[in-house]
């Protein structure tokens, strides 16, 4: 047993507690926020008066491991040349070698995270196949609790099931592959659309009512049979969907189509800036923005979630599990290229992209994602993310912070922007600033509700001990991009803004309970079509792993 740890005096900001910079102290125990002692007890103190505190961050999307985040790595070798070094903690023996560019090695990438208050990290796509080798990977990502959500959506024998009718077939083979693969919660990119890539030159499906050849079902069909299955089984973060038509101009109506086709169910929109676009294919300068009508659709279904996807200037990589989309994107710009199936799942693409301010597309998905986090109105259904590396680093979740907190700032970027975007993008008219209180809902509390994880994302009693001690500063960027501590499971990992030591995360995952009465077919159906044997596939009883599983609780039924 550990002996207690006192923070003194800090100005606490956590939404869940009702706390928005009530001055108090807060008592960890055994990696827990406990209750005050009632007598007194052997502590150790930290005095952290005139700081603001709030509960360790939680990037609920982001693509962090796996075989297109190796991809990326290897494809850009000219993004290592000149990213910085950092020696003193290397020699001191604390940290692994790495490298950063925009997509930073594993190591790193749990380093960067822990420098932001990052605690809690999911990986969006990874293909059921890939699952063994994510988990190794996340092995080697220091400092922050992760999981990661399953590509689902072009999966060969849930369209089956759904040809069929079989409700009960593909909740039973739901339940059977998130256990299998140790997977979050179910992931839906492009459904149908993926599958007739691999079928067909330039295969896809822009249209949910398209029929997928071979299986005689459509994406409206997928989202909704999938959604049902998963809120069926009770999961904790039951579907998370990148929907159809991603990155296209006129793709609004698809994204409104598939908000409405999960009918009050609960579901989560992934980068919703990428699904948001107004306009034709024929006129570049026709695309425009269609947040106000989305975000009023969400406003009025509680049921709803996003995260942004936003969009920020500079270098990055486009990594998705949306193969026809990857192909699209280096066909726009001319970059290098990274395409794979994935058996009977999924597939992906990677290319290089850059963001420039002064691109009238460019500028725009910039706008469309702020105009995201200031039309949607309650900030528990919204969440911050750049889709990671997709619109940007997560590095750039402190501007991010600044640019919703500060309307000065935020009027000084959008001066500098291709001045057509504002005849595109109502943004200059919004006048709205977050408070520090919505911070914490969007990058941590907010995040932690949609995921089902009671224990993350608040300071009360019985909360994970992950703490992030902020300087206070008028600069918003300054404050979020160097806390001044930051604490994962009781233990002090950042002190004065630098890395102290480092810990070893858990991996969370569903384990949703389902009827069995399929496994015995799954079995036979999976050794006569795939590639590698069954016992390969997942992770088994996860007794090959050293890092710890836990198990997530479902969500009551009255949180939906
Ligand atoms: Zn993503």
């Amino acid at each position: 047993m550990e002996s207690f740890l006192k923070l003194a005096g800090g100005t606490v900001v956590d939404p869940v507690s009702n706390m928005t910079g009530e001055v108090r102290d807060l008592w960890i125990r055994d990696g827990k926020i406990i209750a005050t002692p009632t007598e007194p007890v052997v502590h150790t103190t930290i005095d952290v008066s005139n700081r603001i505190i709030m509960a360790g961050a939680i990037d609920m999307h982001c693509h962090i491991a796996g075989p297109k985040v190796n991809t990326a790595r290897k494809m850009q070798p000219e993004q290592h040349r000149s990213a910085p070094q950092g020696r003193s903690a290397l020699e001191d023996g604390i940290l692994h070698s790495g490298s950063l560019g925009s997509v930073p090695s594993i190591f790193t990438a749990g380093y960067r995270y822990t420098g932001l208050g990052y605690t809690t990290c999911f990986d969006a796509a990874v293909p059921p196949l890939a699952a063994r080798h994510v988990h190794f990977e996340f092995e080697q990502i220091p400092n922050v609790d992760t999981g990661f959500f399953t590509l689902v959506g072009n999966n060969h024998y849930i369209m089956d099931c759904i040809a069929r009718g079989d409700d009960s077939g593909l909740q039973s083979f739901l339940g059977w592959l998130v256990n299998r693969v140790g997977a979050f919660a179910p992931k839906i990119v492009n459904p149908g659309g993926v599958e007739l890539w691999k079928q067909s030159r330039s295969g896809n499906a822009k249209d949910l009512g398209k029929t997928v050849d071979g299986f005689g079902v459509t994406p409206r069909q997928i989202i909704q049979s999938i959604t049902r299955a998963a809120n069926a089984l009770d999961m904790p973060h039951p579907v998370h969907i990148h929907t159809n038509n991603l990155g296209i101009p006129g793709n609004w109506e698809t994204t409104l189509e598939t908000l409405k086709a999960v009918n009050g169910m609960r579901a989560h929109l992934a980068h919703i800036q990428f699904h948001s676009y107004g306009g034709g294919s024929e006129e570049e300068t026709s695309l425009c923005s269609k947040v106000r009508v989305l975000a009023e659709y969400v406003n009025t279904h509680p049921e709803l979630t996003v995260d942004v996807g936003q969009v920020l200037f500079g270098q990055t990589t486009s990594m998705t599990g949306d193969g026809p989309l990857g192909y699209y994107l280096q066909k726009v710009s001319g970059e290098k290229w990274y395409s794979a199936d994935t058996e009977f799942e999924a597939g992906c693409g990677v290319s290089p992209i850059e963001y420039k301010n002064k691109n009238f597309i460019h500028a725009l998905q910039w706008a469309i994602g702020l105009e995201w986090y200031l039309l949607v109105a309650n900030p528990w259904q919204v969440v911050m993310s750049t889709d990671h590396p997709n619109g940007g680093s997560f590095l750039a979740y402190p501007q991010i912070v600044r640019l919703l907190m500060d309307r000065e700032f935020r009027r000084e970027m959008i001066a500098q922007l291709n001045p057509a975007v504002l005849k595109h993008s109502c943004l200059a008219d919004l006048d709205r600033e977050y408070t520090l209180g919505e911070i914490a809902v969007i990058t941590r509390a907010g995040p932690a509700r949609i995921l089902g994880l009671k224990h993350k994302g608040h300071l009360g009693v019985g909360a994970d001990a992950d703490v992030c001690v902020y300087e206070p500063n008028s600069n918003y960027q300054r404050m979020f991009e160097l806390p001044h501590m930051v604490i994962k499971g009781g233990k002090v990992l950042v002190e004065d803004t630098e890395i102290r030591q480092t810990v070893e995360g858990k991996t969370l995952v569903a384990n949703p309970d389902y009827d069995q009465y399929r496994n015995e077919s799954i079995e036979s159906w999976f050794s006569s079509h795939y590639s590698l044997q069954s016992e390969h596939y997942g992770i088994q009883d996860g007794s090959a792993f050293r890092r710890k599983f836990e198990a997530v609780d479902s969500l009551p039924r009255s949180d939906s």
